[in-house]
């Protein structure tokens, strides 16, 4: 039996795994090609968080309750998010759909994400996707034998690059 996409008024196969939850369960529905694409484009984590939230992301244990096996063999949240990103087989992170820094126009939010990544002002998306890339495999358990050592960096670098992925995806 074919699952259908969960999308709204979609007929099509739903082949590809969309997170329900901001949470470590594994809670997802099923989408078609062109809406996982819509999904994920849009999609951040971060957004309505407040700062308490947001502290308690970057202090909690949510991300690996249990170790890991093979890297993104896990259906988590977190996994979904940086098996997106690093994957990228469906193209998701287009460069052409997103802008680029105006110097005038940079925050003091965007500076710090910056900073997190290595990154400096005059960088360009394709280039802050590639460096997230680089750094989730540096920084991920699954890549430094399941310590969880670099868990709060890798999750600062989560909001860093979230909040520069809101900061220049055009709406
Ligand atoms: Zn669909």
């Amino acid at each position: 039996m074919k699952i259908i996409c969960d999308w709204k008024n979609c007929n099509e196969v739903g082949a590809y795994k969309a997170p329900i939850e901001k949470d470590n369960s594994k809670k997802f529905r099923m989408l078609c090609l062109e809406h996982i694409k819509i999904f994920n484009k849009n999609w951040n984590y971060f957004e309505n968080m407040n700062d308490q939230q947001i502290e308690y992301f970057i202090k909690s244990d949510l991300t690996w309750h249990k170790s890991t096996k093979k890297f993104g063999s896990s259906e988590n949240f977190f996994n979904i998010l940086w098996n997106n990103a690093l994957e990228d087989k469906l193209n998701i992170f287009n460069t052409s759909d997103y802008k680029n820094f105006k110097k005038t126009k940079i925050s003091q939010q965007d500076r710090d994400a910056l900073q997190v990544m290595e990154l400096n002002e005059d960088v360009k998306w394709e280039k802050i996707h590639s460096k997230f890339k680089e750094l989730v495999k540096k920084f991920h358990p699954d890549k430094n034998q399941g310590s969880k050592k670099y868990e709060d960096k890798l999750k600062k670098i989560t909001l860093a690059y979230s909040q520069l992925k809101k900061t220049l995806g055009k709406k």
